[in-house]
């Protein structure tokens, strides 16, 4: 195996070379086959003692050359100066027919930009970081993934103490808005930036169309743009980030660091998953406007390269519309219903909004509704039972049947019965609810990690049926409301 690592090649500005502290006895807790699979990397891994030596921070492979980046931030709408990658290694890149990866220990110990911290992650944290990534890939939303989970019984303090483990996260890059911001900051270091800029065209966005008349005006472009895409697949499956802070806001436009992320279950518009973001900063509905808050920091952090205002306005600005397009898209789908003439469009927006509002006030289950939704679409009998577990999810039945009216005839006019099927292809059955994932935690903490294995299958495939994990798809228990997430992790 051939490992190469181009960031570490930047030089030290950019990262330090740090090794992995070993942590003891590890066990595997999961490994992603599939992934080794689609990768190309080698299936001898699974199971094999070297690889769990190397994924848990106590060994390497010739030709891995492990790093923690530098990057800076705005956390909560702060400024935070230098954060860095305080528990993340990254051991090198592989190369696949579809590009090159990189891969990183998330923690595998201290690095000098630990801080205060211990460079450690927690077992809890660490399989909510697994399944989640691999449940959104699933989505088929853009994410990081990841390819091994590892548990140690090393003692780890949080508010109670805990026990580590290690993910190893896979991306082709793991650059974050932070990266730039950090050397935009830095007034002597712009030739830094500009390294950075430069080594980002190069290896991540070479096919990048030349529109603006500036390359780094194009990139910040197609940031944005990648973002809106991102954003609007997120507020479409009802994902909560839950720490939309600048550093963890990927280039690339993958969903990044999951912390205290939720995928809704009643609707809450103002829901807030993370239970130390006091103000609501990033409540769902501000997810789409703190996106491009921080989208703003990358292009001020771009400034001194771009040069030029207005431009950098014009690689901003269309993050809004292509948002709205994209969002419009995902919801209109959602309902089986297509945007093809204006008119359609706008019946079909309020329509949508029509709903949400319902659903906000009811805080209709965010999943369960576009579920059932898909399979009573195709009945045009009004009192089919499909539509009524549809009804069954509203209280006031009546505002609900008004809706119901309306839709139907729109169903009639615009779709056909394929549309009315990819319905079922765009609305999941299965998300990686709170309570799901907290069951697989309680377990994993008793040294049964077989519900990791069991959710990790089902949400592989989140819009099949898999009538024997019907249960899975249920309202959640009363007690899913009383777990608390936050930045603890
Ligand atoms: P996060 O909120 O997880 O995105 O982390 C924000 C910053 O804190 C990043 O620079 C992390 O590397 C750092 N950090 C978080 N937890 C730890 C830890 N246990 N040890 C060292 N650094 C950490
Ligand atoms: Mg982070």
């Amino acid at each position: 195996m051939t490992w190469i690592n181009r960031f570490a090649a930047l030089g030290p500005a950019f990262s330090a070379e740090v090794l992995p502290s070993p942590a003891r006895e590890p066990y595997w807790v999961a490994q992603n086959a599939a992934l080794l699979q689609a990768y190309g990397l080698p299936q001898e891994w699974l199971n094999n003692p070297e690889a769990l030596a190397v994924f848990s921070g106590n060994g390497l492979w010739e030709g891995m050359q492990p790093i923690a980046s530098v990057y800076s931030g705005h956390q909560f709408g702060h400024w935070a100066g230098q954060l860095g990658d305080g528990r993340a290694l990254s051991l090198g890149e592989f190369q696949t027919p579809q590009g090159s990866y990189e891969i990183q220990l998330k923690g595998a110990g201290k690095t000098p930009f630990s801080r205060m911290g211990d460079g450690r992650a927690v077992l809890r944290s660490s399989i909510r970081e697994y399944l989640c990534s691999e449940a959104m890939a699933g989505l088929g939303i853009p994410t990081t993934r990841a390819l091994s989970l590892i548990g140690s019984p090393l003692p780890v303090l949080r508010e109670e103490l805990e026990t580590a483990a290690i993910v190893s996260r896979v991306a082709p890059s793991f650059i974050r808005f932070g990266h730039f911001e950090h050397f935009a900051n830095q007034a002597d270091n712009l030739d830094a930036l500009k390294q950075l800029a430069d080594f980002t065209l190069t290896h991540y966005f070479d096919e990048v169309e030349h529109s603006l008349g500036n390359p780094y005006a194009d990139l910040l472009l197609q940031v944005s743009l990648r973002t809106a895409s991102l954003l609007a697949q997120w507020q479409a499956v009802g994902f909560c980030h839950g720490v939309m802070n600048t550093d963890n806001m990927s280039i690339l436009g993958l969903t990044l660091d999951y912390g205290p992320f939720q995928f809704l279950d009643g609707f809450d518009p103002q829901h807030i998953c993370n239970h130390s973001d006091h103000q609501g900063r990033y409540a769902y509905d501000k997810q789409p406007q703190i996106a491009y808050w921080n989208l703003f920091c990358l292009g001020q952090a771009l400034m001194p390269l771009i040069d030029d205002q207005e431009l950098a306005m014009k690689a901003l600005e269309p993050y809004k519309e292509a948002f709205t397009a994209h969002w419009t898209a995902h919801f209109s789908s959602k309902l089986g219903l297509s945007n093809l003439t204006d008119d359609h469009a706008k019946t079909n927006m309020g329509l949508i909004q029509d709903l949400l509002k319902l659903m906000g006030s009811e805080r209709t289950d965010f999943t369960l509704l576009w579920r059932r939704l898909s399979h009573a679409a195709p009945h045009s009998e009004s009192s089919a039972p499909e539509w009524q577990a549809v009804q069954d999810l509203f209280l006031d039945r009546e505002s609900f049947k008004a809706w119901q009216a309306k839709y139907q005839s729109q169903l009639q006019i615009q779709s056909d019965d394929c549309e009315v099927a990819r319905m079922l292809s765009v609305n999941p059955k299965y998300v990686l609810r709170n309570h799901l994932v907290e069951v697989a935690i309680q377990k994993s903490k008793q040294g049964d990690h077989s519900e990791v294995d069991t959710l990790f299958n089902l949400l592989k495939s989140p819009f099949d049926e898999q009538p024997e994990f019907d249960r899975y798809a249920d309202l959640p228990p009363a007690w899913a409301s009383d777990i608390e997430i936050s930045c603890s992790s």
